[in-house]
């Protein structure tokens, strides 16, 4: 078939993607390996699922009769609220009916002759479009399990990142939970509630602050929702796509026990950034870092009885904030139930899963079921996913060797007419992916109706002006402290991937008046053809 646009990915950017084009009079294809909308949240269904970003800012702005009509529950929407969500979305504007669902795309190839992308399917079908925009999501593709022997395993494997869709029953078994970033400290609480026994192995601790989570009382959102324009509009020129907290003072300029008050209120607040903009130099300066982990330190130890499992699950190894942080309802407590114990594989390193169980160092231990938390090939992995192609057959894996190179996270030197979503080189991952989405879609969407007004039929970065944004991007991210963590953001949790900060650190609002601006003068640095 022959389109104007193939958006792949059906989540939250591919939705809105197909809202706007299909607006525009184009015709559009979305092409989903899931058999439903929502991506990460049609997969991610683990117990205990849930935004850590807040849902009166976690959902779309774009349209004041859905924000004004959606009714949340909880401070924080559990998964199946978001993918009733992402559904209710995608039924209220007809979009389901452009969407081909179970279609995995496997390659685009850029034909210079015709300057249309072909894609091909998993099923061999082919399609053609003079744009291709990429909506596949950041955390969407597991990290292959480089743990020995899990095939050997006779008990249950699950897979947080692929949970079945009939919810297992873990009631009288012994679990074991092999990860300790967000996902498993979210899962952990909840099986703890049912299983007989729960193994946590645990590589690298994670510094996690309580959601504070509740039901969301009908007055308040009423009131939240008379002001809804303002408080988009302060997230979009945020740093972080909700708004700023002021933040004017160094952690180090105050005594200690002025910083402790800030820091104790920050932790009330229960948000993902309330405890890293409670000072203007936590994500700069190391000492002034040491103070807030401190800080979680102490908490950790107040809450958990045993001393030996507090240590080790009190996090010493990178600067708290370079790895991303983790909301959590009752992850710390859960550790003092008698049933639940933690594995610290610094001490006895996994050897490999047998068919009982997981074998470390020092012993066996046998389960019923494990449950992999183990993570994503972030940002790239899944626009890597697909075999692509650019002009005159240049591969984007190639040109990606050393790691990913975008104008603004937006589009490829030496790929015209591709468009990514919240590509590596913007906020992305490091902002309230929703703001980021609407902010990258409505881009594209009028770039793309700039080309229509002025007959052009290619736009692509040109190489200066992506390599100077690329040398951007680390300039920014290397006056951080970002960089000294192994964290996913760097690529390190996957062996063999190029060591590079991947999303840009600047700010939401810094990156959109950059982004607009570039678009106001002409689409600057990158290359249009008639
Ligand atoms: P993650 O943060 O990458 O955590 C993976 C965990 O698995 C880490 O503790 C890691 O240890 C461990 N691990 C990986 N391979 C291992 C191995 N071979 N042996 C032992 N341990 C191993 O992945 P995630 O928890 O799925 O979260 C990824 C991101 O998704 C989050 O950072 C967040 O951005 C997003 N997320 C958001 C939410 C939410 O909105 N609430 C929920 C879940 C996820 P090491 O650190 O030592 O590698």
């Amino acid at each position: 078939m022959k389109y104007d646009a193939v958006v792949v990915g059906a989540g939250f950017a591919g939705m809105y993607m197909l809202y706007r084009l299909r607006e525009m009079g184009l015709s559009v294809q979305v092409f989903e390996s899931g058999s439903g909308v929502g991506g990460t949240w049609f997969w991610n269904r683990y117990p205990g699922a849930r935004c850590d970003v807040q849902s009166l800012d976690y959902s779309y702005s774009f349209s004041e009769e859905l924000q004004q009509e959606w009714e949340w529950s909880e401070r924080y929407a559990t998964q199946p609220e978001i993918l009733g969500y992402a559904n209710h979305v995608a039924d209220r504007f007809n979009l389901k009916e452009h969407i081909a669902f179970d279609t995995k795309i496997i390659s685009a190839n850029y034909q210079d002759s015709s300057k249309k992308w072909l894609v091909t399917t998993e099923k061999g079908e082919t399609h053609t479009s003079q744009f291709c925009i990429l909506a596949t999501g950041c955390l969407s593709v597991p990290k292959a399990i480089d743990i020995e022997g899990i095939e050997n395993f006779a008990g249950e494997s699950y897979y947080t990142s692929s949970w079945p869709r009939e919810e297992p029953h873990f009631g009288g078994k012994r679990v074991a939970v092999i990860g300790t970033g967000s996902s498993a400290i979210q899962t952990i609480p909840v099986v703890a509630e049912q299983a007989s026994s729960l193994t946590v192995y645990q590589r690298t601790a994670a510094f996690s602050q309580p959601a504070k989570n509740r039901t969301l009382d009908r007055e308040e959102v009423r009131v939240f929702k008379e002001n809804y324009q303002k408080h988009r509009e302060a997230s979009k020129h945020s740093l972080f796509g909700v708004p700023d907290k002021p933040m004017a003072q160094s952690a180090l300029e105050v005594d200690e026990k002025t910083r402790n008050k800030v820091y104790e209120d920050a932790w009330r607040e229960g948000t993902l950034i309330s405890l890293y903009q409670s000072f203007n130099d936590l994500l700069f300066d190391k000492e002034a870092n040491d103070t807030a982990a401190e800080f979680v330190h102490r908490k950790i130890r107040e809450v958990v009885k045993d001393p030996a499992t507090a240590d080790a699950l009190c996090p010493d190894e990178f600067p708290i904030a370079t790895k991303r942080a983790c909301l959590d309802s009752g992850y710390y407590q859960c550790f003092n139930q008698p049933h639940v114990s933690l594995v610290d594989l610094k001490k006895n390193p996994v050897e490999r899963v047998t068919e009982k169980g997981i074998k470390t160092t020092d012993q066996e231990r046998e389960f019923d079921a494990i449950i992999y938390a183990t993570g994503f090939d972030a940002m790239t992995g899944a626009i890597l996913g697909v075999e692509i192609k650019g002009s005159n057959e240049i591969s984007l894996r190639e040109k990606w060797f050393a790691g990913p190179k975008s104008y603004l996270g937006l589009g490829v030197s030496g790929f015209p007419n591709l468009f990514l979503i919240t590509g590596p080189g913007s906020p992305s991952v490091m902002s309230n992916m929703i703001v980021s989405i609407e902010q990258h879609v409505d881009w594209i969407a009028d770039c793309i109706k700039h080309m229509q007004t002025e007959g052009l039929s290619t736009i692509e970065p040109d190489s200066t002006a992506e390599q100077e944004w690329v040398d951007h991007v680390n300039d920014v991210a290397n006056a951080t402290l970002f960089p000294s963590a192994n964290s996913w953001y760097m690529g390190a949790n996957i062996p063999g991937k190029p060591r590079v900060f991947m999303p840009y650190i600047g700010g939401c609002g810094v990156y959109r008046e950059k982004c607009d601006s570039v678009a106001a003068k002409n689409y600057e640095g990158f290359v249009l053809n008639r």
